[in-house]
């Protein structure tokens, strides 16, 4: 019967579901993202253009997260916690 395939493309497009809303979803960027663009950054903060090391420094979407910027490492630039927190206003 079709009964198995039907369940294997079922199974494919679960799994590209998934993996898009993953992308969409999740808005954290994880440490390898973090570590690639603190160093394409050289550690140089993009506000104030200091150095820090990346324990002092914050993930921060380019476009913002909330208007559909994407949590990927082309979004994102290291800011330190100071800069981080004058962007966001608080
Ligand atoms: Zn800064």
């Amino acid at each position: 019967m079709l009964d198995s395939d039907v369940q294997k493309k079922s199974g494919i497009y679960a799994y590209v579901l998934d993996d898009d809303e993953r992308h969409l979803n999740i808005r954290a960027f994880d440490d390898n993202m973090k570590r690639e663009v603190y160093e394409k950054q050289n550690g140089i903060c993009k506000m104030c253009g200091k150095h820090f090391e990346i324990e002092q420094m914050e993930a921060d979407h380019i476009t913002p997260w909330h208007e559909g910027g994407r949590t990927v490492a082309d979004n994102c630039q290291m800011l330190c916690k100071e800069c981080n927190r004058r962007k966001s206003g608080k």
